[in-house]
């Protein structure tokens, strides 16, 4: 029978990128906003910390297993920030848009050899809201900050997220390079066989 779990996100870019990679699976993923789950709010101080509290907090209001995503930017000028804090780094009720110009204000004229970065993904499947060990699956992306915006393609930061390896911008890759090489992409593998064997 098809597993249903539900994704204890709303974030469209999440959902997408998420969906597309576990498509190939035997599994219905149903992102939380489907059952009127309300936002949980993120008070822990890691990545993996608001990772659990989003997946309990929409098993316990739907009943299913959940898969929760924690992720965010770290960029080594600012000391790792905005890290936990990327979706809201320039306010509460910041726009992706806003966090950029944030992001380019701060580091402007910086040369590159300081531009340097990385994108974090915790990703948590728990069965249910009182597991008490929930799989949890870490991937990271090396890369650095561009001097401006480039590319229409993925969300956040990746308009600003330059991609050694490819040469442009993570905007710039189409959906399934990104996923191949995303911190999501990995941690989601490393998930897809915790699962598997933990069965
Ligand atoms: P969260 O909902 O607290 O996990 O927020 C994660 C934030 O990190 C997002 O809102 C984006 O700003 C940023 N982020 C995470 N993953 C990506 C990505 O793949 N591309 C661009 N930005 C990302």
């Amino acid at each position: 029978m098809t597993q249903r779990i539900v994704l204890a996100t709303g974030n469209k870019g999440k959902v997408r990128e998420l969906g597309d990679l576990l498509s190939a699976l035997d599994i219905e993923i149903i992102p939380q906003p489907e059952f009127g789950v309300p936002e949980a709010e993120e008070t822990g101080l890691t990545f993996v910390e608001n990772a659990i509290i989003k997946a309990r907090n929409a098993a316990a209001h739907t009943g299913l297993p959940a898969i929760a995503d924690d992720s965010g930017l770290e960029v080594d000028f600012l000391k790792g920030a905005p890290g936990i804090y990327s979706s809201r780094f320039a306010g509460p009720e910041a726009t992706s848009s806003d966090n950029v110009d944030k992001l380019l204000a701060t580091l402007k004229d910086l040369p590159d050899a300081e531009r340097t970065a990385r994108f974090q993904c915790l990703l948590v499947f728990m069965e249910h809201d009182k597991d008490p060990t929930p799989l949890i699956c870490q991937g990271s992306w090396e890369g650095r900050i561009l001097h401006q915006r480039q590319g229409e393609g993925g969300f956040g930061y990746d308009p600003v997220f330059y991609v050694p390896t490819h040469d442009c911008a993570s905007a710039e890759l189409a959906p399934e390079q990104k996923n191949q090489l995303s911190h999501r992409g990995q941690a989601l593998r490393k998930l897809v066989e915790a699962m598997k064997t933990s069965n």
